[in-house]
């Protein structure tokens, strides 16, 4: 559908004829696919064919009635995917052709997009496959020099170093106390407690930022609660929760992920609702702005983000359970699937914990005592953290980070140093070169993130 449906946007344009400029050549590498966007001065009007029958494979795009003003060996390229962008023998009078040597024979998604905040009229040049990220934000902040042509080209978009955002979500509060524990005991006051621990944690990270649903005994709607993850471009959601039984004996933690049938409805709820839509893709690629005015194209980008974040979702819960257990006793070992609204966000991984069961009276002393919520704070942060060194996010803090230097303390062995960093003993052994597990105070550690 979708393409039949950008073939049909090429012909309705391919009609128009218009003296025009290709501008600006950006390039956007990611994990799943290298972008390509030629900013143009009016709507293009181009076609275009692939050469895959030998290498270096290549899509030759022409585009008709057009200068360009982009000096092309000016732009540094920091994709795996595509690796060479260059002009070539004009057809035709008054014709630009462009190549693009690729380094694999997938079929290109090439499509127009029309005036949008900032930017005016483009070609989008999408094509599939890996780039690793934790090179191309090193890369990608050398800006393109300016050329000799008459119009300056903007240089290549940096990508700006920011700290993940991890949005924490205390349960309940204010007139909703949550399950109430034998002794007394209020689950808001727990959650709030831990949330408020996890986001120190959090926030004692350079590479990540925390925020708070709430910071004190207020009631908040479900709306108040998963808006924050939008408004903030949260990275990652969690949701903390001590929950009832109607039986005393369950007593572990568990970590929730939204259903996929949950999750589908939320997806035609945010298809039919326009403003949430544009939160939602507000910022997915920024050439995409517009793209709300079509469903097609929506649905098809909300769908790639949903099954993205449903999958991080997913691993982020196994890390997260395998950081809790070693703190505490898991009511059971496997993320499991709820139709919660607090994890409806689409985009962003969300987890829902539940730290322990309230109503069994020894975990409601444990859930009250202050070192034990700070191992479970300490616990989630280690399992969010893992999470991210697993899989980086271009353009935070994070991910560039690569090597920390650990000077061994009194007490601590290399588990607990490889707990705290989220990474193997063996990978701390292998960087350096120890043969056996003793380490002594004061010696300083090579710890390798990431990877
Ligand atoms: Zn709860």
């Amino acid at each position: 559908m979708l393409s039949w449906l950008l073939a049909s946007w090429a012909l309705l344009w391919s009609s128009v004829s218009v003296a025009q400029n290709i501008e600006n050549v950006r390039v956007w590498p990611s994990a799943e696919k290298t972008r390509v966007v030629f900013d143009l001065s009016a709507e293009p009007t181009y076609t275009y064919f692939t050469l895959f029958d030998n290498q270096p494979y290549r899509i030759v795009i022409d585009f008709q009635n057009t200068a360009n003003q982009v000096d092309l060996s000016a732009i540094e390229i920091a994709s795996d995917v595509v690796t060479v962008i260059r002009t070539s023998g004009s057809p035709r009078a008054g014709t630009s052709r462009i190549v693009l040597e690729i380094n694999s024979a997938t079929a290109p998604e090439i499509f127009p997009l029309g005036p949008s905040g900032n930017s005016g009229h483009r070609l989008v040049v999408d094509i599939a496959g890996a780039t690793d990220l934790s090179q191309v934000v090193a890369e990608s902040q050398s800006s393109t020099p300016a050329t000799s042509a008459p119009r300056v080209p903007r240089t290549l978009d940096a990508i700006p170093i920011r700290p993940l955002v991890v949005a924490i979500d205390a349960g309940h509060g204010g007139r909703d106390p949550g399950s109430i524990g034998p002794a007394g005991n209020f689950e808001k006051v727990i959650t709030l407690a831990v949330a408020r621990k996890l986001a120190a944690r959090v926030n004692a990270d350079p590479g990540m930022r925390a925020v708070l649903t709430r910071t004190g005994d207020q009631s908040l709607s479900l709306a108040q609660r998963t808006s924050v993850v939008r408004r903030e471009r949260a990275d990652f959601f969690v949701s903390i929760h001590a929950d009832a039984f109607t039986t005393p004996q369950p007593r572990g933690a568990s970590v929730w992920i939204l259903s996929k049938r949950r999750s589908d409805t939320e997806l035609g709820r945010a298809l039919e609702n326009k403003e949430r839509l544009s939160e939602e893709l507000i910022d997915v690629v920024p050439s995409l702005e517009n793209s709300e005015d079509d469903p097609y194209l929506n649905r098809t980008f909300l769908d790639m983000l949903r099954d993205n974040s449903m999958a991080d979702g997913h691993e982020a819960a196994t890390i997260i359970l395998d950081q809790l257990g070693r703190v505490t006793n898991l009511h059971r070992d496997k993320p499991e699937g709820a139709s919660f609204g607090v994890l409806s966000a689409l985009r962003t991984p969300s987890v829902l914990v539940e730290l322990g069961f309230i109503s069994n009276p020894q975990k409601e002393r444990l859930l009250i005592n202050n070192s034990h919520q700070d191992r479970l704070a300490n616990a989630l942060y280690l399992g969010i953290r893992e999470f991210f060194l697993r899989n980086p996010v271009a353009g935070t803090s994070l991910a560039e980070l690569e090597i920390q230097t650990h000077v061994v303390a009194r007490g601590e062995s290399l588990s607990v140093i490889a707990a705290r960093y989220g990474v193997r003993v063996a990978d701390i052994k292998a960087q350096n070169n120890l043969r056996s597990n003793t380490i002594r105070v004061g010696q300083q550690l090579e710890i390798p993130l990431g990877r």
